[in-house]
């Protein structure tokens, strides 16, 4: 019997497609990546997959798993060759249940990101992991990616947001992992193992999750920079004011908001012109007042000791959404003016300035008027550091010329600055090459170790990540 038939015993016809013409599942989000699938399989439970694993396996054949596919490192799709499954988890799509003393939630993996977040709010509760992709990524791929966002800073990465895990094993075991303690030390911590493997160690089929109090008021703001220096200290001010109040604090430079009114003349900006823009959120659980008034009295202390020289605090929900707004355009607006150079790269936040001042330079040095859309995650060290052409130059022509040379002399200012090269979009092809010059030999043996041990032979989206 064919592989195909014995897949579609286990998920019944309809869920098996045939690839070769399949863009939805065959062409990554960025169409950087155009494979093609021997089929996709769409199990709808988790001893579906783990059927589905051990078909796969008896014949020889790889899986690559699949969530939303939006994957910005080539991680989802299968290669070229014709002969990789692809696995789609969309189908597992249920929450399983609510703990609400507990302040835990157990969802499969196919669940969209946002739909989580609209569950938890049904409860009164919050599941802060967020990021611009929340509408068609689900939280297998999050926690595969270990995906960050805007929320880090104050709930930490998809891992810390993760109490336990179900997974199917690359024998086609399931590991029955669902735990919502939150204390558990009984040797190795498997479930950190599966969190960012990127899908080449286990299948996730689901995850038991942490919720929060929803806040009584989420205040948002934006103010005006001279430089990643005043950042950085505004930053620090609002972290002393706030404490564990301050959910998000973006930058941008102007370019990157430039960019953004370029394409998007309709969106307002509030702050246009200045060197840089903060966006900051704030969460409280008293209120909207008490909220606003802490707010301003920070802008108006960063005003007196010249850190900022404007601000604009959002009056109401629709400014604050317009302010989130301009922030997650900026990929959009970029992708509009054409290719680009992108780096995720993270280093410690005091770092911030340097390795910006330095690595500018030396870029303008290489390639004289290249531009720079740098935005981000300041509150994290993380930064979206990604280089445009010379106003003029074709960018097809510009990136054969100069995006491997780019990419070393950025990646080699990241280590200098004890940083990394992925800081929240993983590793998957396009990574894989900086991975094995940038990570320390020793520490490549031992992931290499893990992959063989679990995954002895090579089923689980072989090419990606190692
Ligand atoms: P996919 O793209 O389908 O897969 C991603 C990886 O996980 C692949 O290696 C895949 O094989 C594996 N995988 C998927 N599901 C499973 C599973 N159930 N079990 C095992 N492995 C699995 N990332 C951030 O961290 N922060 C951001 O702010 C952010 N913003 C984004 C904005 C946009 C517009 C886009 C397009 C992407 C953004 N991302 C961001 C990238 C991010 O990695 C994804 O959005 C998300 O985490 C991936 O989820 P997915 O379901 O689409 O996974
Ligand atoms: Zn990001």
């Amino acid at each position: 019997m064919t592989l195909e038939r014995q897949l579609a015993e286990i998920v019944g016809n309809a869920q098996v497609l045939a690839g070769g013409d399949l863009p939805a599942y065959e062409v990554d989000w960025r169409k950087r990546y155009r494979g093609r699938a021997r089929c996709v399989v769409r199990p709808g439970s988790t001893a579906e997959v783990a059927a589905v694993v051990l078909a796969c396996l008896e014949a020889g054949v790889a899986l690559v798993p699949q969530g939303g596919n939006t994957s910005l490192v080539g991680a989802s799709v299968p290669d070229s060759s014709g002969t990789q499954v692809l696995l789609s988890l969309a189908r597992l799509n249920q929450v399983r249940g609510v703990d609400i003393a507990n302040l835990t939630m157990t969802v499969e993996a196919g669940c969209v990101l946002q739909a989580i977040q609209e569950a938890a709010a049904a409860q009164g509760l919050l599941f802060p992991l967020s990021l611009a992709a929340e509408g068609s990524c689900t939280i297998g791929g999050n926690l595969a990616t270990n995906a960050g966002g805007t929320q880090v800073l104050r709930f930490g990465n998809a891992r810390e947001l993760c109490l336990g895990l179900e997974v199917v094993t690359a024998s086609g075991e399931i590991w029955h992992g669902l735990s919502g303690l939150r204390k558990d030390n009984t040797g190795y911590d498997l479930r950190d193992l599966f969190v960012g493997s990127e899908g080449t160690l286990g299948i996730i089929t689901a995850a038991t999750l942490k919720l929060y109090p929803q806040p009584a008021a989420v205040t948002t703001a934006m103010a005006a920079l001279q430089s990643l220096d005043d950042a950085v200290a505004l930053l620090s001010l609002a972290q002393a004011r706030l404490g564990s109040g301050l959910t998000g604090f973006e930058v941008m430079n102007d370019f990157s908001l430039g960019l953004v009114r370029k394409h998007y003349p309709q969106l307002a900006q509030p702050l246009a012109g200045a060197p840089w823009t903060a966006l900051l959120e704030q969460s409280d659980s008293e209120g909207e007042a008490t909220a606003t008034r802490r707010f301003e009295s920070l802008l108006e202390a960063a005003l007196e000791r010249g850190l900022i020289t404007d601000a604009a605090v959002a009056s109401n929900l629709e400014q604050a959404h317009t302010m989130w707004h301009l922030r997650e355009s900026i990929p959009l607006a970029q992708s509009e003016e054409g290719l680009n150079i992108k780096h995720d790269i993270s280093v410690p936040v005091s770092a911030i300035p340097s390795f910006v001042a330095s690595t500018d330079a030396a870029l303008q040095r290489m390639v004289p008027g290249l531009r720079m859309v740098d935005f981000g995650h300041l509150g994290d060290g993380n930064l979206h550091y990604n280089v445009q052409a010379p106003e003029g130059v074709p960018a097809a022509d510009f990136l054969r010329e100069h995006e491997k040379a780019i990419n070393a002399l950025v990646y080699e200012a990241v280590m200098a600055h004890g940083g990394s090269i992925s800081a929240e979009h993983g590793i998957g092809l396009l990574k894989r090459d900086a991975l094995v010059t940038h990570k320390s030999p020793v520490a490549l043996g031992l992931m290499r170790a893990i992959k063989q041990a679990l995954d002895p032979r090579g089923l689980f989206n072989p090419g990606r990540l190692l």
